[in-house]
């Protein structure tokens, strides 16, 4: 089905494609990502085999909304971040950001466009400069994007940025070492709201802090998100945070999607079985509720994503597993309700159609 498309137009674009599947309430459309990484030997470096970090991935992200993306440490999220933001060479696969193929913008056009991506990673104390005042921190990109030449209108701006985000605009001639973690990601997110952008990748952003601080910080996003209508990918490892401000989530399990909907589809009928792993082993405040509650252990440990299991990717850790789960993999199957799961034991109880888009 073709839908109208009116897509911001974006100098250096190429010409728009006419895709059955964009649609224009999404920002961002992927399609079948790979990335995967060469494992390469000895001095001539051959190449003896690869990483698949990420493994056929498609999904939508909405405008103004929040696509959450969660799974183990090894799972392959912070490498999607990556891709969305163009800061590694694709395998194959599509994005689509406003309707445009990533893979045809020039790079003129791409630096352009990078002012409307940002990207907030784990460790703030990475990745802000110990040797630059937060007041540099936040004009960094203002000046290297020559949004503003004015040295004035560039300290309002930044002290505007810095109030925003709850960072007293007083102390902005301090050094990074001189916050907690909790203002040091504040300061992140001032400086990636510097440009205006519209789409933010949120890699782990509240992982490293404590979690009266990690809960003031989600509060924080939503907020921007509502006043500044920005689009968030969130990863994370932890399925209540990402629950809290994700519309849809997405669960990954060795560079594949395992399951995918609305954040409270998700908790409240989770149908893979890593998925009701994961929501079995994320504590409940309730400590009676907590007792009563059906547990599924995961044994071992996630296996390497140069040599993943044939067959469907969790068969080595699924207590349902069986002989077709260990040769065929499982289909994307859309079981109503814009929940997608992949899955055979799914697919035969519910018997859901195969995801085309
Ligand atoms: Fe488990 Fe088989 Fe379903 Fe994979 S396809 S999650 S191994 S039951």
């Amino acid at each position: 089905m073709s839908q109208p498309l009116n897509f911001t137009e974006m100098p250096g674009a190429p010409e728009r494609p006419q895709d059955q599947f964009l649609n224009p309430e999404d920002i961002m459309y992927v399609r079948d990502l790979k990335m995967h990484f060469p494992v390469t030997k000895g001095l001539l470096k051959r190449q003896v085999g690869s990483v698949k970090a990420v493994d056929g991935v498609t999904f939508r992200v909405k405008r103004g909304q929040t696509l959450g993306i969660v799974g183990e440490s090894g799972s392959g999220k912070s490498t999607i971040g990556n891709c969305l933001l163009k800061n590694v060479n694709i395998t194959s696969g599509d994005i689509f950001y406003d309707g445009n193929n990533m893979k045809d913008i020039n790079p003129r056009a791409m630096r352009r466009m990078r002012k409307n991506m940002q990207m907030i990673t784990q460790d703030p104390f990475a990745s802000l400069d110990p040797r630059m005042t937060i007041l540099d921190v936040v004009c960094e990109g203002l000046r290297i994007h020559k949004q503003i030449d004015n040295k004035h209108e560039m300290e309002d701006m930044a002290i505007r940025q810095l109030e925003m985000v709850g960072i007293n605009p007083d102390f902005r001639f301090r050094y990074p070492h001189e916050f907690s973690g909790g203002q040091r990601q504040r300061i992140s997110i001032a400086r990636a709201l510097a440009l205006q952008p519209n789409f933010i990748v949120c890699d782990e952003v509240v992982s490293a802090l404590d979690v009266s601080i990690q809960a003031q910080i989600v509060s924080l996003l939503m907020q921007l998100q509502e006043s500044m209508n920005l689009t968030y990918v969130f990863i994370g490892h932890d399925l209540s945070v990402v629950r809290y401000i994700s519309n849809n989530v997405a669960v990954l399990y060795l560079g594949k999607i395992m399951e995918m909907t609305s954040s409270d589809e998700l908790y409240d009928n989770p149908l893979h079985p890593y998925t009701r792993a994961l929501i079995s082993a994320a504590p409940i405040p309730n400590p009676i509720v907590d007792r009563a509650r059906e547990r599924i252990l995961l044994e071992g440990e996630i296996p390497s994503p140069i040599n993943p299991p044939k067959g469907c990717n969790f068969c080595t850790r699924c207590p349902y597993a069986t002989k077709r789960c260990h040769e065929e993999e499982p289909e994307m199957i859309d079981v109503g309700n814009e929940h997608y799961v992949a899955c055979h034991l799914v697919a035969d109880r519910t018997g859901g159609k195969v995801e085309n888009g």
